[in-house]
């Protein structure tokens, strides 16, 4: 969709122009251009909406339903670069597509309030070269925080320099520091795409040179760069993201979770010499209306963030990077309902740009996309310089069982020894945060449970408190078993990542642990500490959860141990084997990534499972290649397309009542399958009762249109939510 000037609206005073609110609205209003006002589509304006002022967004002509006199003025114009075709565009699009009201998807998109009024003038601070007769320590340190030449506010100032208020006023007073006025105190120096070139291998050139003649061409297309776990991925789209900045262009990169961005900022750093900017719901909101504002105004080169980062109001975006773009963590399950990736995607299409997603383990999506040559697939195949992908092994646990009250079978036991004794790191990976997932009564066999979710409450013993891993529920440590009384009978059944830590605690007593989980790291200044310590050889074991298996490079890191193998192979889901294979890979790459050989074992009660044998085999595309053919016989997606209807209301019979009548009113065209209404997997979550039905349709079925015919022949009340889940990855 490119920006035609033809297609541009240009209202006049007295015409009357749509205007999109970021409020779950059903569509945009009318308002009217008032005298001495003209506005074109895409500005940002202000207008009364009841007794209420909001801002919105021109979104095109007015249409025209409205009786005349009831048509209320535009308030006023923002003084903003209007937002571009493309992400109103994107906007409309991600509506349609997932059902979501397009208010909605628009609050996404301003996400950041303050940003659109204009930024007060603040004080800032600059040194002014002359120097007092006595430096003291304190205003030396006031000095050299300045010497780089950036005006900073006093607040950071003191801050950095570790000095009160007082020393910088009375510098200032003094004449050797002056105030400026100044409106954004971020701007630090653009990144520079020659600060340190890396000498790329063959197969690191070849892939680097497409992907940068893709950005060259200024045109659509998705590179799918596909190679195992340590093989240059990030050096490589280093090289487009270099080639993009030359342009003048701005860079997206997707990240799946911010933990990750510790070691990725440093690398970005030593590339590019600069920090990029971030974005993330960790940031506070000054810091978000600062970058939200530099995307807009072309003053941000590039941005890393988090799956929002889409909706940023780009003013010239050139590339889109997904990293690991197989993530689960890209699909959004809360407001409004989207896969951060497919999202992507058709941003880069609307935006005419090249768009990159990386990854050891393509989805299945992805692959298929490649091999029908939708998606380039660019392959590294070897891992950089002299490392070689670790050996993975299985360990049986029903012939090499761990000694009684203990998780690690002896095998394991001996490699984590060997490894620690010669100096190198080891990580253990469980995914399951707390103490043990289950406590139950010895004497009468109850279970404790969330009060509010279908699950089992889980102890973490170093808080001492029990919690609910679905709503946050949480209570303390009970003594005695809340059915039957009995003190001191309740058990803690299976482990997590603290009993492990106990276990080891207790047989390897001189090794120095560290747990990783989101309850022990809380923010990225955390994780960036933990990700030191590894490097300083200051951890032998690294315990955590699948936390630690993304993007990590540690070169001591020799053995990578998974505890349960088979813990994400049970329960039926459709991607249990596909995110098996996708989460054990990425952990297991974390071994050996220099020259130092890695070893994986992996702990399992089902080594002949085929997703096993992919994995101790290195075996990859034979398992793509399996796991296509049985989606394809069970009619499955990539093949066909699903949706979820989730119904759900804190009064269990409603929620019946309103599944029941959807099924009953569900479409009965010729390939559209619908199933249920079921239960749930977890029927209740956060106090509500939930029932699904699953709706399957060919591909050549206009899905969307059917699903909203079906569900807007149907009337609930207020107490009953139904929502539609496009391309479901969750089915609990
Ligand atoms: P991936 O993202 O594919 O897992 P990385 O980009 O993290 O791989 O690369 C693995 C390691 O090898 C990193 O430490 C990276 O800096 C290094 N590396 C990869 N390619 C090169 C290169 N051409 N020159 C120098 N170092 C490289
Ligand atoms: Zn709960």
């Amino acid at each position: 969709m490119a920006e035609s000037v033809a297609s541009l609206l240009r209202g006049g005073p007295g015409e009357t122009v749509s205007v999109l609110l970021p409020i779950p609205l059903a569509r945009a209003y009318d308002y009217r251009v008032p005298a001495g006002m003209s506005v074109e589509e895409g500005q940002y304006v202000r207008v009364p909406l009841g007794a209420r002022v909001v801002s919105g967004v021109v979104w095109g002509s007015g249409s025209g339903d409205v009786a005349a006199n009831k048509i209320r003025p535009i308030g006023a114009l923002l003084k903003l670069p209007p937002m571009k075709a493309e992400l109103r565009g994107l906007i409309d699009w991600v509506a349609h597509y997932y059902l979501a009201s397009p208010g909605a998807v628009l609050r996404m998109a301003m996400s950041v309030p303050t940003a659109l009024e204009p930024p007060k003038p603040l004080k800032l601070y600059i040194d002014t070269g002359s120097r007092p007769q006595r430096v003291t320590p304190q205003r030396a340190r006031v000095f050299a925080v300045l010497s780089d030449g950036l005006p900073r506010l006093a607040a950071d100032l003191s801050r950095m320099a570790s000095v009160g208020p007082d020393v910088v006023r009375g510098l200032v007073h003094a004449g050797h520091l002056n105030i400026v006025a100044g409106t954004s105190f971020s701007e630090g120096s653009n990144p520079d795409p020659n600060h340190s070139i890396p000498t790329l291998s063959g197969f690191q050139r070849a892939a680097a040179n497409e992907l940068c003649s893709s950005v060259g061409a200024e045109r659509f297309v998705v590179n799918l760069l596909d190679g195992v776990t340590g093989s240059g991925k990030t050096e490589v789209y280093f090289e487009a993201i270099s080639a993009t900045l030359k342009t003048g262009r701005q860079v997206l990169v997707l990240l799946p979770e911010i933990a990750l961005s510790a070691q990725w900022l440093c690398r970005f750093e030593s590339r590019f010499g600069v920090r990029p900017t971030t974005w993330h719901s960790e940031l506070s909101t000054a810091t978000r209306r600062e970058s939200w504002r530099a995307v807009s105004f072309a003053r941000a080169p590039l941005v890393v963030g988090t799956r929002s980062a889409l909706f940023l109001p780009f003013a010239k975006l050139g590339l889109i990077v997904v990293d690991e773009e197989h993530d689960a963590s890209y699909k959004q399950e809360d407001g409004v309902f989207y896969n951060a990736r497919d999202v992507a995607v058709m941003r880069g299409r609307l935006a005419a740009i090249p768009v990159i997603l990386a990854s050891a383990t393509p989805s299945l999506e992805s692959h298929c996309n490649a091999s029908a040559g939708r998606y380039r697939r660019l392959s590294l195949p070897t891992r950089h310089g002299e490392a070689k992908l670790p050996d993975v092994e299985a360990i049986d646990m029903r012939r090499q069982p761990p000694v009684r009250g203990r998780w690690l079978s002896p095998a394991l036991d001996t490699a984590m020894r060997e490894t620690v004794e010669g100096g190198e790191q080891v990580m253990l990976f469980l995914n399951r945060r707390g103490y043990a997932p289950l406590t139950l009564c010895r004497s009468c066999g109850f279970r404790l449970h969330c009060p509010n979710c279908t699950a089992w409450l889980v102890e973490h013993r170093l808080t001492r408190k029990m919690r609910c891993h679905h709503c946050g529920y949480v209570e303390k440590l009970a003594e005695s078993c809340p059915e039957c009384g009995l003190e001191g009978s309740l058990v803690a059944c299976g482990p997590g990542v603290e009993r492990l830590a106990e276990e080891l605690a207790r047989v390897m007593p001189k090794a120095r642990l560290k747990v990783m989980t989101s309850d022990t790291v809380a923010s990225i200044r955390h994780a960036e500490m933990l990700v030191s310590d590894m490097l300083a050889n200051r951890i032998d074991v690294l315990i955590g959860t699948q936390m630690i298996t993304k993007g990590y490079h540690f070169p001591r890191l020799t053995l990578v141990g998974v505890v349960d193998a088979d813990l994400g192979l049970s329960g039926g889901d459709l991607r249990a084997s596909e995110r098996s294979v996708q989460l054990l890979s990425q952990v297991s790459g974390r071994a050996g990534r220099e020259e130092r050989a890695g070893r994986v074992l992996l702990q399992s009660y089902m080594t002949e499972h085929p997703v096993i044998r992919a994995l101790v085999e290195g075996d990859r595309d034979g398992f793509l290649a399996a796991e296509l053919a049985a989606r394809s016989a069970a009619r499955m997606p990539p093949f066909v397309r699903l949706a979820a209807v989730i119904i759900s209301s804190r009064i269990e019979r409603l929620a019946a009542d309103v599944a029941a009548d959807l099924a009953r009113a569900a479409p009965r065209e010729g390939e559209i399958e619908v199933f249920g209404p079921a239960p749930a997997p977890i029927a209740q979550l956060r106090g509500r009762f939930r029932f699904r039905l699953l709706v399957k349709a060919s591909r050549r079925h206009n899905l969307q249109a059917i699903l909203r015919g079906w569900l807007a022949s149907v009337s609930w009340t207020r107490a009953a939510i139904v929502r539609v889940d496009i391309d479901p990855y969750s089915f609990m």
